[in-house]
């Protein structure tokens, strides 16, 4: 949850001292009165405001969008929800069975309501309640609209309603009171994920819905109103009425409404830094301090003071909650695998490449992270997470299947495919939400004709002759027209903009002003046009005055140039975010004259010690490399490489190297002259990178 958010996190904790509470009685020693109407009043806003955070931050977005992601998120949290859950029966199944809640004659009816709806031991009752809930919201959001899902939660709210506080009022009448005994059978409390979550979830569903109210200045009074008349209907209940259970009261959901709103708005100035899991865990663990706490009391005699009882227990649920949190946190820290080779990514070189880049372009300019082909062969979900935390809000990849990877990697950004995708895959673009190039004119029409809405940004080719439609404005303006793209965004590429000869700049020149053209009239026509973007890193660094809404950085973001054919026009300082390691795995002393390697091309001159390296051409390291060179680097030490570059190894000369031990880590692209040696080979640090090979494991360097 992000900072925005700081009122509901801060209400997290105080709901889960008020779930304490209910359960400890904190008044009783005071007046039970003031139980009834604080603890079992008042305090019963406590879980009504976890569905409604679970519905607010979970399934709000669900509820206007069946998208993969939205969809998702449910899933995964389920999931740990029902983990969780296990975990507890299974932490509580002593006490469950000390106090008679399940026994080995428990029925199959009784065994499955315990573990559906009322939860085997009193507070479990809550996670079924949730994930009931869940499913029974998230399937009707997906018969009927929203309002016909709220009446139904309403609906099953004032059934459980006449269940539980109501239930002694009217269980007078005579078809009610045939209808709950039946009821009762299954259920023998209505507050549970059938008849109580469903609401709760929709007003959270409802408020994210409606968004941020302007005037919330009548709230308050609201919420006031609404507490005092509910404080009266429970009086009224509990003083007249056979109350049978109080954890539903007609007039929580409208507090709650109000209560809600405020706290979405509300900037406590104690900041409170605590895990997410916390008020969870405190709810879990609390019955067992209650246990131990109810134990001591009978010795200890001001422990039967009720309100120093409650804080007791609030304490030490606390504390255990803070232990456990604490040491879960520490396991992680897993000592880390040996490896053979392995890629190194280092976030801190992210950090400084993605600051110097926005040094560089205009203030207004944005950068769209360039992650296709693994990411530069540096770890496709890895590093987009990296740029996500650097503040970079869209990525773009080169196929469809990268962009699903990503997604299913939970990455929420928005993602550009650059690349062609076939139309027939509409339905994938539209469900993981991605935003797709129209590659030409027919491409788009085909896209188009799938009657399926997607997000779309237009590809120009103002003169690469690659990718794109010719940029003639009718043609463009034609796009625009297609129903079901949704034209996001209009861009080119640009073919030379490395070179910086005379050619090259006006052919630069020239696609830039073909560009700017189309923009022109598409603007004159009063078309909303979208974003623009024509720069990747050679367009940054040669025409750092262009002013667009965004840069497409690619292999600048990796802290590479291409190549050392030319110095770009803007220095930039960059900082290679890998580096590649393998081991020194064998160490021999070799004769002078012989060869060594596959082949006869290097001969030693003198007797040397030959080191053997556990990466190869396999491992992505180009065979064409070999004796040209090439230094790798251990503990400040070079090792040329010699020989040819075998399949899995490589062998350097260890001249300048004779002490470094066995096993040790040898650096491989540490080279500062790796740009001239690309250069050489007529190849660039784009391809060297991106070719990179699945064989090497990657660790990401915080
Ligand atoms: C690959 C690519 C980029 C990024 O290129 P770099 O030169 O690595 O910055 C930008 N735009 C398009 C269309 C691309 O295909």
């Amino acid at each position: 949850m992000k900072d925005r958010y700081q009122g509901i996190d801060f209400f997290r904790i105080i709901a889960a001292a008020m779930v304490v509470g209910i359960h400890t009685f904190p008044f009783s020693s005071i007046s039970p009165k003031l139980d009834e109407l604080i603890t079992l009043t008042v305090f019963r806003v406590a879980v009504p405001f976890f569905f409604m955070t679970t519905g607010y931050f979970l399934m709000g977005k669900l509820s206007l969008q069946q998208s993969y992601l939205n969809r998702k998120g449910v899933q995964s949290f389920l999931i740990k929800i029902l983990k969780l859950y296990v975990i507890a029966i299974l932490l509580f199944l002593p006490l469950s069975f000390y106090t008679g809640t399940i026994s080995t004659g428990t029925s199959l009816v009784k065994g499955g309501s315990a573990f559906f709806f009322e939860g085997t031991f009193y507070h479990l009752w809550y996670f079924p309640a949730v994930i009931i809930g869940v499913l029974l919201v998230t399937y009707l959001l997906r018969l009927m609209s929203f309002s016909g899902v709220m009446m139904i939660s309403f609906l099953l709210y004032l059934i459980g309603l006449g269940g539980d506080s109501w239930y002694g009022w009217i269980k007078g009448i005579e078809f009610v009171s045939t209808f709950y005994s039946s009821l009762f059978k299954v259920f023998p409390l209505t507050r549970n994920g059938l008849f109580f979550t469903p609401l709760y979830l929709c007003l959270g569903i409802y408020l994210y819905r409606k968004g941020k109210t302007k005037n919330i200045k009548e709230i308050p009074f609201f919420l006031v109103l609404s507490l005092m008349l509910m404080l009266i209907e429970s009086y009224f209940l509990h003083t007249y009425t056979e109350i049978k259970h109080d954890s539903m009261y007609f007039l929580l959901p409208f507090v709650m409404l109000f209560l809600y709103q405020l706290l979405l708005r509300w900037q406590p100035k104690i900041k409170w830094k605590t895990k997410e899991e916390l008020p969870l865990f405190i709810y879990v663990i609390h019955p067992l301090v209650i246990v131990v706490i109810h134990t001591i009391s009978s010795r200890i005699l001001f422990l039967k003071i009720s309100l120093i009882y409650y804080l007791l227990v609030l304490c030490g649920s606390w504390l255990l909650s803070v232990f456990y949190l604490h040491l879960k946190g520490k396991k992680k820290e897993i000592s880390p695998v040996p490896f053979r080779a392995e890629k190194k990514i280092l976030k801190e070189a992210v950090t400084h490449n993605v600051s110097e880049i926005n040094k560089i372009i205009p203030r207004k300019t944005k950068i769209i992270g360039v992650v296709k082909a693994n990411a530069y062969g540096c770890d496709l979900v890895g590093f987009s997470q990296l740029l996500l935390k650097e503040g970079i809000d869209f990525l773009a990849v080169a196929t469809i299947d990268e962009a699903i990877k990503l997604r299913k990697a939970g990455i929420a950004s928005d993602i550009l495919i650059l690349g062609y995708t076939d139309p027939k895959r509409v339905e994938e673009i539209a469900f993981y939400d991605l935003i797709q190039s129209v590659i030409s004119e027919e491409h788009g029409r085909l896209l188009n004709i799938r009657k399926m809405a997607i997000r779309c940004h237009l590809q120009l080719d103002t003169g690469m002759h690659r990718l794109g439609m010719q940029p003639e404005l009718g043609a463009v303006v034609g796009m625009y027209q297609l129903p079901y793209l949704k034209i996001e965004g209009i861009y080119s590429h640009l073919g030379s903009a490395d070179l910086l000869d005379e050619f090259s700049v006006n052919r630069t020149k020239g696609q830039i002003e073909s560009y700017q053209a189309v923009l022109k009239g598409l603007k004159d026509l009063g078309i909303d046009y979208g974003v623009t973007h024509i720069q990747s890193s050679y367009g940054i660094l040669n025409y750092p005055e262009l002013n667009f809404d965004y840069v497409r950085a690619g292999i600048i973001l990796y802290g590479f140039l291409s190549d050392s054919i030319q110095e770009p026009k803007q220095k930039i300082d960059l900082k290679p975010v890998l580096e590649v390691k393998a081991k020194l795995i064998s160490k021999r002393y070799v004769k002078a004259n012989e060869y060594v390697g596959y082949g006869t091309n290097y001969q030693l001159t003198k007797e040397t010690l030959i080191g053997v390296v556990s990466i190869g051409y396999a491992d992505g390291l180009p065979r064409s490399l070999s004796n040209q060179d090439l230094f790798l680097m251990c503990q400040d030490k070079r090792m040329t490489q010699i020989g040819n570059i075998c399949m899995d190894m490589l062998l350097v000369d260890l001249s300048q190297a004779e002490d470094v031990p066995l096993n040790s880590e040898v650096t491989i692209l540490s080279s500062d002259n790796i740009e001239q040696i690309v250069t050489d080979e007529g190849t660039l640090t784009n391809e060297l990178l991106s070719r990179l090979g699945e064989r090497l494991t990657t660790d990401i360097i915080n």
